[in-house]
């Protein structure tokens, strides 16, 4: 390690140097990094840096830094070596040590460059306006490299432990196993449904495997979320918020797997909502609509996400809940023929709504599957088909033609079912029972069926029979519309 003497030292000669340059009126550049394995990225970084301005600053974060950023095992190389690389490296007018004690921007504060290097991922929208108040002007650079020292990192440990990946995908199956049982998967639902639901076995985060893609140049592509590592496997499997620098999320694979396309007017489909950071960068990208399969509503990042989503006009699209939402507001009262929440039966559900929904009238005598015993001027009778507990008859007694309120009932009507009542109680002898009739609104009435009718009722010996009268508003519990009789 770098002692602190050396290190004061070292802050003395950066700057009384940078003093001279400011006299000699040279446009100062300042560009920073940890520059751990420093590679081809880091090397076109630097060159591109030197381009801007006449005396060029190289900062490097010291090994405490590092650490405490990156986790314990960073860096790979310790900050004698890399400074003296980057000294040796020639490129730089100044390389200086950037140590854990220094605040935020603390450096930039001080030199206040007239133009500072950075890489696009590492600063929001917003820190680069800020930044732009104390430099000159900020030169945003894309990364000069497919990948970054981290995921060479991932690959180089990932590499050398074989018996742990097995581990982990083992333990990714189960998290996608969970998946598909809460969003009540099927194999036969829509793409890219599958096809994303396949693609979270490439992630390497057992914890909360994610799967991002997009349709790109006649194809779909994929991407899904990686661990870093280097984290204690504790932090990992405790983490109530994303990592953010450490794991890289499905989104930015995706991103990467599109090789640095600029502009992505496409859909983007995920599996889980995106946190704030990646809206950001979709955003950045153009994206206007997102669709996912899960959320974390509750999460601190899921409510910062939805709201730059809904400042920046981003259409979010819940795949699963928009369908409930699309079944829920049956309204009952609108049908013509049935009032659904009284039925007793699937069956009886069932044929109701088969019915309604092709315009008939599961009353109307041309409809009515049960055999018709007989037929008067304005009524027909039949046995009910869906008799009630405890009864040994029950008659139904219906109006021949469509009348569904008392007001339309007339005398002669009246006449004739005093007829039937009694014709029928001599008929088939029924010493006592119930006339019952139900009027008006079925929600109170209990009326299954619209259409004007009346039970006659002749209970068993000794038992009881009930003839309910009020509603509901809802199905009753256990029943439910059937899929295929959509109104
Ligand atoms: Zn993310």
């Amino acid at each position: 390690m770098i002692t602190e003497e050396v290190l004061q030292k070292m802050k003395e000669e950066f700057f009384t140097s940078l003093l001279e340059a400011r006299n000699e009126g040279k446009t100062i550049g300042l560009v920073q990094g940890s520059w751990d394995l420093f590679h081809i990225g880091h090397l076109r970084y630097i060159l591109e840096a030197r381009k801007l301005c006449d005396y060029l600053i190289v900062a490097m974060d010291s090994d405490e830094k590092i650490k405490k950023r990156k986790g314990e095992t960073r860096p790979i190389i310790p900050e004698e070596e890399r400074y003296e690389f980057l000294k040796l490296l020639g490129i730089a007018d100044s390389v200086i040590i950037k140590d854990v004690k220094e605040p935020k921007w603390g450096l930039i504060q001080q030199v206040k460059p007239d133009v500072l290097i950075a890489i696009k991922d590492n600063y929001s929208d917003e820190d680069i306006e800020k930044l732009e108040e104390i430099c000159g002007r900020v030169a945003i650079l894309p990364r000069q490299s497919e990948t970054s020292t981290s995921d060479k990192i991932r690959k180089i440990m990932i590499a050398g432990k074989g018996q742990q990946v097995k581990e982990i995908s083992g333990k990714v199956k189960e998290k996608i196993l969970e998946l598909k049982n809460r969003i009540g998967y099927q194999e036969n639902m829509m793409e890219p449904i599958p096809m994303l639901i396949d693609y979270l076995k490439d992630s390497t985060d057992w914890v909360c495997p994610v799967a991002a893609g997009c349709y790109w140049n006649g194809k779909w592509v994929f991407g899904a979320n990686h661990s870093d590592f280097n984290i204690p496997k504790y932090d990992l499997e405790n983490r109530t918020e994303l990592y953010y620098a450490t794991t890289e999320h499905a989104e930015m694979n995706l991103l990467k797997k599109l090789g640095g396309v600029e502009k992505l007017d496409t859909p983007i489909w995920t599996t889980l909502f995106p946190c704030d950071k990646c809206m950001k960068v979709l955003m950045d990208k153009g994206v206007k609509e997102i669709y996912y399969l899960e959320d974390h509503p509750e999460k601190n990042w899921s409510k910062r996400s939805h709201e730059l989503a809904e400042k920046n006009g981003i259409k979010v699209i819940p795949v699963f809940q928009k369908e409930i939402q699309e079944e829920q507001p049956m309204d009952f009262q609108q049908m013509q023929y049935i009032y659904p929440p009284n039925a007793r039966e699937q069956k009886q559900l069932d044929i109701m709504m088969e019915m309604e929904s092709h315009g008939k009238d599961p009353l109307a005598p041309e409809y009515i599957d049960q055999e018709i015993l007989y037929t008067t001027d304005y009524w027909y009778i039949s046995k009910n088909r869906f008799p009630y507990e405890g009864v040994e008859e029950q008659f139904l007694i219906v109006a021949r033609y469509p009348v569904y309120r008392k007001e339309e009932i007339t005398e002669e009507m009246w006449l004739d079912l005093q007829n039937i009542w009694l014709t029928l109680s001599e008929k088939y002898q029924i010493p006592g029972g119930a006339l019952c009739l139900r009027f008006g609104d079925p929600a109170l009435s209990g009326a299954t069926l619209k259409r004007f009718h009346v039970h006659l009722i002749e209970p068993k010996e000794e038992a009881k029979t009930k003839f309910s009268i009020g509603g509901h508003k809802v199905l009753k519990k256990g029943l439910q519309i059937g899929k295929d009789t959509l109104l």
